[in-house]
């Protein structure tokens, strides 16, 4: 009989057998972090942090063309900037590292301890965000209107103290870019806090090729002092959400903790409405559960630190020279040419090794492109091109197309750019088909989310909108089910029927999901 054949994967462990050992296990094998020892912390290696190399140059020329610029605000915060804003400080009070002390001294006993003596007069944060930091600098900046907008950003880490980390997804120590902003009034600041977000979910579903949903958080989950706030939310393959980016409109609250005011026109003193926003190495970990496979990663183009690896099967013969040659012209070819906006970046692998290894760690990488030449391309003028995001052929053979070079190097271009559009395409397939609608009751929602449910989605849903303590109520019925309130999508029609926790008329559509 003809058993179609089994597909061998790169990975031992399956997305459908154990996601979140998947996770790990892609981590690992495409060499982009791993633990240090301290709980919560990584290291980032070079192809990890290549990706937030990538990520960090596209979005800093998103961040510059909208005329905010780069600032660097110190690491340690006195505790003293934090108790001025109440709801900020009780926010963040739970996963604060504070430094007490500046010197050690010997115990007696062969060890250090803190120096009684090096006490700090004030405890020192250091900075879960910079709102208080930034604040106190913008209270020394502003003086009057003329001043305003006043738009800068930080690229840094911060570190919050969490008890459940992940790596990229959650850790105690991350990098990212903080964006704060001061402005005269509530309209331009709300205007510069939905541009964020909508620079976030362009960027999200451009250079990620992650579909996302934007849209404002519910009170519930706003971020500790803010008026407002809004995320990009995207679907990981197991279904569960992933909030992948932040903007917040903060209203006065900081600014009159801070002291920014500006003398208007009129000449009298306001203060200021500013915004705050984020996003951050966890949007490696969405890049991974959204287009990762049981091979390893997948990495859109526009965000590989390489997106063609040239490799040639070196048989340490005298042969090799006349085959690294003509790798060497295909790299230089290669080079020259622009994808996506920018010249294609290229590495001709001459590492020793077996060149089905070398492949096979590639595919677990997720490098775009993987070209492998023999001698017999190279004195034919061919090469076989791997694409990552079709691996296998129907017979279970990695899925190399032989082709003729000059036939390759025209189209090179537009196979990057064609995967860069296809993990996009698939991914919001995939994201769409989990999207459960029409429940209107909370057993309708629990059917949904039971037991025997593999990777159950999200649900959209119409409801009452309430505040207060009636949505602590709705917020404890969803806990129940280990489900939390993801956002209000933007310019979403306005829901029919009954708000299944309420019974009350439907107001606002949400969505609903377990989350990261
Ligand atoms: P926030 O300042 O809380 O609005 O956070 C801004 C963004 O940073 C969030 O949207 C997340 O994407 C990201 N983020 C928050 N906490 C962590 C963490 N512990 N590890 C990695 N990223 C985080």
């Amino acid at each position: 009989m003809n058993q179609p054949a089994k597909i061998k994967h790169a990975l031992t462990t399956t997305r459908e057998g154990d996601f979140a050992q998947w996770y790990q296990e892609v981590i690992a094998e495409a060499e982009m972090a791993e633990e240090s020892g301290v709980r919560g912390c990584m290291v980032i290696k070079p192809w990890g942090y290549g990706i937030w190399e990538r990520i960090q140059k596209l979005m800093d020329e998103q961040i510059k063309a909208a005329g905010v610029e780069n600032c660097y605000f110190p690491l340690f915060i006195p505790l003293s900037y934090f108790a001025k804003e109440a709801e900020h400080v009780e926010g963040f009070a739970k996963e604060m590292a504070v430094v007490t002390h500046h010197r050690l001294i010997g115990d007696g006993k062969g060890g250090l301890v803190p120096d009684p003596e090096a006490k700090l007069e004030e405890p020192l944060i250091v900075r879960p965000t910079s709102e208080t930091v930034i604040g106190a600098a913008m209270a020394r900046w502003v003086q009057s209107w003329r001043d305003l907008p006043l738009l800068t950003n930080q690229w840094a880490n911060v570190v919050r103290w969490e008890m459940r980390t992940r790596m990229f997804l959650r850790t105690s120590e991350f990098l990212w870019q903080e964006g704060h902003t001061a402005h005269a009034n509530r309209d331009d600041a709300m205007e510069e806090t939905l541009r964020a977000l909508e620079m976030y979910r362009a960027f999200a579903e451009g250079p990620l090729a992650m579909p996302v949903i934007a849209g404002e958080k519910p009170e519930n989950e706003r971020f500790p002092g803010a008026v407002a706030t809004y995320s990009i939310e995207a679907m990981m393959q197991d279904g569960k959400a992933l909030q992948a980016g932040t903007s917040h409109y903060l209203g006065t609250g900081f600014a009159s903790a801070a002291g920014i005011q500006y003398q208007n026109k009129e000449g009298q003193q306001a203060l200021c409405h500013t915004t705050s926003w984020g996003v951050s190495t966890r949007m490696i970990g969405g890049v991974i559960m959204t287009h990762g496979d049981d091979d390893g990663l997948r990495v859109p183009p526009q965000i590989a630190p390489q997106q063609i690896v040239i490799l040639p099967m070196l048989r340490d013969t005298d042969e090799d020279e006349a085959l690294l040659a003509y790798c060497e012209e295909l790299r230089k070819a290669l080079v020259k040419q622009s994808a996506l906006g920018e010249p294609v970046r290229v590495l001709l692998d001459k590492r020793p090794g077996k060149a089905t290894q070398k492949r096979w760690a590639w595919v677990k990488k997720g490098v775009p492109l993987i070209l492998e030449i023999g001698g017999r391309d190279a004195a034919g003028g061919q090469v076989s091109v791997l694409r990552r995001d079709r691996l296998w052929r129907e017979d279970a053979k990695p899925n190399f197309v032989g082709q003729d070079k000059d036939a390759f190097l025209g189209q090179a271009t537009a196979e990057l750019e064609d995967i860069q559009r296809s993990l996009h395409a698939e991914a919001t397939v995939r994201r769409d088909a989990q999207i459960v609608r029409g429940v209107d009751s909370l057993d309708a929602l629990a059917k949904v989310y039971a037991d025997d449910q593999k990777f159950p989605g999200w649900v959209e849903l119409g409801w009452s909108r309430p505040t207060g303590a009636a949505l602590d109520a709705v917020v404890a019925k969803l806990k129940a089910l280990k489900l939390t309130i993801r956002n209000t999508p933007m310019n979403a029609a306005k829901p029919t029927g009954t708000c299944p926790f309420t019974g009350e008329p439907a107001v606002e559509t949400i969505y609903v999901a377990r989350a990261y």
